[in-house]
C-alpha cells in the first residue's frame, strides 16, 4: 500500500496516479498490490508492517509493503517484488496462501496473503519506510493505520485464522 515513490526512487512504467471511476485517484496505472506476510511464533501470530515515510501519501501511518504493478506483472509478482525492494523480504522464504482483491473496475488493489516458510528479516530497505517490522496481530489495530488498510484489516485478519 505504498504511495508514489519519491522522485528518483525505482520509478517504473506502472507508476502514476489513476483517475478511478469511483471519483478518487489511486496509485498505480495498472493497479497495485501489497504483501501481507505472516508467521506464527510461540508468542502468537505476527505480520510484517511498514511505517510509511512522513513525506509519502498518508505519511506516518502503518500499512503493508506494496506498490504499483509493472507492465506484464501479476498481482502476486508485484506484491512480492515490492516487498523485496522496500521491506527486505526474502521471496524464496514465503508461500502465497490467498489473494483478496478490492476491485474498482478501472483500478484494483490486490492484497497477497503469504506465510513465512523460512527466516525473514524484514527491514526498511528504501526511503519509502521509516521502519519495517514484525508486529503482533493483536497489536495491529492499535497503530495509526493507512485508511485503506484499516478498512481491510478485519477481513484480512480473518483470512489469517
Ligand atoms: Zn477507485
Amino acid at each position: 500500500m505504498s504511495g508514489p515513490p519519491r522522485q528518483g526512487t525505482h520509478r517504473q512504467p506502472g507508476d502514476g496516479w489513476l483517475d478511478c471511476a469511483c471519483g478518487a485517484q489511486h496509485w498505480g496505472l495498472l493497479g497495485a498490490a501489497g504483501l501481507l506476510l505472516h508467521r506464527r511464533t510461540a508468542a502468537g501470530a505476527q505480520v510484517v508492517l511498514q511505517h510509511r515515510a512522513t513525506w509519502s501519501h498518508h505519511g506516518g501511518t502503518w500499512g503493508i509493503p506494496g506498490g504499483a504493478l509493472a507492465p506484464g506483472e501479476t498481482a502476486v509478482e508485484g506484491a512480492v517484488r515490492e516487498a523485496t525492494e522496500e521491506a527486505g523480504v526474502d521471496p524464496e522464504a514465503l508461500e502465497v496462501l490467498a489473494t483478496r482483491v478490492l476491485d474498482h473496475g478501472t483500478w484494483a488493489y490486490t492484497t497477497v496473503v503469504a506465510r513465512a516458510t523460512g527466516v525473514q528479516n524484514p527491514r526498511a530497505t528504501d526511503p519509502e519506510s521509516l521502519e519495517v517490522r514484525w508486529v503482533d496481530v493483536e497489536e495491529v489495530a492499535t497503530r495509526p493505520l493507512l485508511p485503506a488498510f484499516a478498512e481491510a484489516w478485519p477481513a484480512l485478519r480473518a483470512l489469517l485464522d
